[in-house]
């Protein structure tokens, strides 16, 4: 299709976490009438969690799904549109910029990144073979089903803390699978977990296989201090090892870490092409706070409204 006959945006919006969200809200109280693909996640991360105690102006706290879906009124109310064809291709390489999602196909005269993160597998095939079968990567969203079962979670850090005490309100017995010798959780943490009897800290234990052939039915484990294997008989198995960018259309076309994590200029949202912001956790490996990715979408929309009004201003001058 030729450029003329596609659709313009002011600013087209990718990812509907805090960030995605607080960009389009002040991207349509600025009248740009944002455009946010929503992704393969609608509302992001906070839709698979619970109680969320920290987001500052619920003092008896919010609902994760509850919180996004205030978000998506707020900005609905000031007429930003949503779509949830999935992005496919975005082209940089000349300005207005392109992107292609299912049937959506346009030009954005400014770009906010705010695709988030994803949890990681270890990446055994009995593993994602088996995920939602007895493999998660979400205490949260899938606890309920392990009511007086036995199952393991994997990892050392807050994460992995925390859904290991969550878990324990429905298993009968919880396996902290720590690959090291210590946890690099947080202190208050890490006595929650040692504080709390159903649940057994495994630790230098690694992952070696899962079994079962339509759900989980066990794990094979092993030490790796002295390379002893053994089998663990469970019935479900989390993943909470952290988290990977999902910056995938945008790799090449965008700087990133090693990791896949963009990079923006220092006290910026400002990414290497001119017009294009990445905000929230595809570009934020250090906080990772809703309240957070909502306060760096907060900048993408005012960085990318400054720079709009700059770019037509310097046509109008040139007569473009
Ligand atoms: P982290 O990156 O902090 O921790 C990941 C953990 O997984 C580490 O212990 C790591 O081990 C382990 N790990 C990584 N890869 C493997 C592997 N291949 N095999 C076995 N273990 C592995 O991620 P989290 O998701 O825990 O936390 C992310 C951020 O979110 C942190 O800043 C955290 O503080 C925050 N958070 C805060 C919460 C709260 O305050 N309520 C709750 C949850 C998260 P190793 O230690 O050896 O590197």
């Amino acid at each position: 299709m030729s450029n003329e006959s596609l659709p313009i945006h002011d600013v087209v919006i990718f990812g509907s976490g805090p960030a995605g969200h607080t960009a389009a809200l002040y991207c349509s109280r600025a009248n740009m009438a944002p455009l946010v693909f929503e992704g393969k996640q609608p509302g992001g991360q906070l839709t698979i969690t619970t109680d969320v105690d920290n987001y500052p102006g619920f003092p008896e706290g919010i609902m994760g799904p509850e919180l996004m879906d205030r978000m998506r009124a707020q900005c609905e109310r000031f007429g930003t549109r949503f779509s949830d064809e999935e992005l496919e291709e975005v082209d940089l390489s000349s300005w207005p910029y392109r992107y292609k999602a299912g049937r959506e196909e346009g030009l954005a005269r400014t770009m906010i990144v705010a695709t988030g993160a994803s949890a990681k597998y270890l990446g055994l095939p009995n593993e994602l073979r088996l995920q939602g079968h007895g493999v998660s990567a979400c205490a949260t969203c899938d606890g309920f089903f392990y009511r007086e079962r036995v199952v393991a979670v994997i990892g050392g850090g807050d994460s992995a803390a925390e859904e290991s005490t969550f878990l324990t309100k429905f298993a009968s017995k919880v396996y902290l699978l720590v690959r090291r010798d210590q946890l690099r959780a947080s202190k208050i943490m890490q006595k929650r977990v040692f504080d709390n009897k159903k649940v057994e800290v495994l630790w230098n234990t690694e992952l070696k296989d899962v079994h079962g052939d339509e759900v989980v039915t066990g794990i094979r484990v092993v030490d790796n201090t002295t390379g002893a294997e053994r089998d663990i008989d469970l019935d479900g198995l989390f993943l909470a090892i952290g988290h990977k960018p999902n910056s995938d259309p945008f790799r090449g076309l965008l700087d990133a870490d090693s990791v896949g994590y963009l990079k923006t200029a220092p006290d910026s949202t400002a990414t290497k092409v001119p017009g294009v912001f990445a905000a929230g956790d595809v570009q934020d490996k250090v906080y990772r706070q809703a309240v957070t990715a909502a306060g760096s979408g907060c900048m993408a929309a005012l960085e990318a409204e400054r720079w709009l009004e700059a770019k037509l201003e310097e046509l109008a001058e040139h007569g473009g």
